[in-house]
């Protein structure tokens, strides 16, 4: 059933060990790791292995793994919190009603908790008791981006597991071998998407509203992204990219940013957290990132814009760095 899943091998294998425990399934599961490393995934065939009733393979074909397969099994609830959103207490106490309910098909009612990080600690509570005794025919599985944003009580109650950055050469493998990517691209992808499949993924639908994510992460974490990562990036942009359009998106986020800091909120892209990146720059640092960005912006790019570019992320950078450095932060 696991065969499908790439890298997190001690991960998968612990699990295993969990769920074939001869003293009973622990009830319930914690899995951690950064966003796009395979959780959901796991979690989905953790729910069909608990109910199979055949050969427990990727390839079973009983009741429940065809169910399952289809996306259809009434024992599998999944709890999605929205982008911008948050796990409420109202989906703990949808949760904890859904739970009282015995499963019709198969032996389990597994239910998975997608981004259980933006749980509000209201929730959390609510899901205290559920988590220390849940029914037995209940499993449930919480997926956290984040496990610093975790409760020390819910964690004591749950069997976690950590999913490392998957190693880049499943990811190139998974380029090559699924999607027919060249080597060379396939692994340059690879290494920028840093253990993600999903980022990957997103690397590769070259649309400008990805490009826009990439480049807003690169900005939000510039005070601390190395040499080697803001060059890649640089040659990722030149070469799926118009870097003049690139220029526009970063002039477009820092007047978002300007605009948040002096207290406007009608911004020009408010699908990002534009809040978050203001919280990297004082007002005197976005001024000279706008400068620098002014300053060069009006000279002959041709041929030089991933030089441009690259020296710009380093600029603003040092400038970061610098406030840190001065103590503008403390
Ligand atoms: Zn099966």
């Amino acid at each position: 059933m696991f065969s499908l899943i790439k890298g997190h091998t001690n991960t998968i294998e612990l699990l295993k060990g969990a769920l074939d425990n001869p003293e009973g399934v622990p009830p319930v599961y914690l899995f951690a790791g950064v966003s796009g490393v395979g959780k959901r995934l796991v979690a989905f065939q953790t729910a069909r292995y608990v109910n199979c009733t055949g050969t427990k393979m990727l390839d079973c074909g009983c009741k429940s793994c065809t169910i399952a397969k289809a996306k259809n099994h009434p024992g599998i609830i999944t709890y999605a919190v929205p982008k911008r959103g948050v796990f409420s207490v109202g989906m703990a106490r949808n949760l904890k009603s859904e739970s009282d309910k015995r499963p019709f098909i198969g032996k389990y009612k597994v239910f998975i908790i997608e981004g259980f990080h933006k749980a509000t600690g209201e929730a959390s509570n609510a899901l205290l008791k559920l988590l220390e005794e849940p029914p037995s025919y209940c499993i449930i599985i919480l997926l956290t981006d984040d496990l610093d944003r975790t409760m020390d009580t819910i964690l004591s109650r749950c069997f976690s597991l950590n999913f490392f950055g998957v190693d880049s050469k499943y990811i190139t493998e998974f380029l090559i071998s699924n999607l027919s990517i060249e080597s060379k691209k396939a692994g340059n992808i690879a290494k920028l998407a840093g253990g993600s499949f999903s980022k990957a993924m997103e690397f590769l639908s070259a649309d400008r509203h990805t490009s826009r994510k990439i480049l807003f992460e690169m900005l939000l974490r510039l005070s601390y992204t190395t040499d080697k990562t803001i060059l890649s990036t640089c040659t990722y942009f030149k070469e799926n990219f118009n870097i003049h359009t690139v220029l526009e998106d970063i002039l477009m986020f820092f007047l978002d940013v300007k605009k948040f800091q002096m207290g406007i909120r009608e911004l020009t892209d408010d699908s990002f957290d534009v809040e978050a990146l203001s919280l990297m720059f004082t007002p005197t640092s976005l001024d000279s990132a706008l400068g620098l960005l002014f300053y060069t912006g009006g000279s002959d790019l041709e041929n030089k814009e991933e030089l441009f570019l690259s020296s710009f992320f380093l600029d603003v950078r040092g400038i970061m760095r610098k406030e840190y450095l001065f103590g503008v932060f403390v």
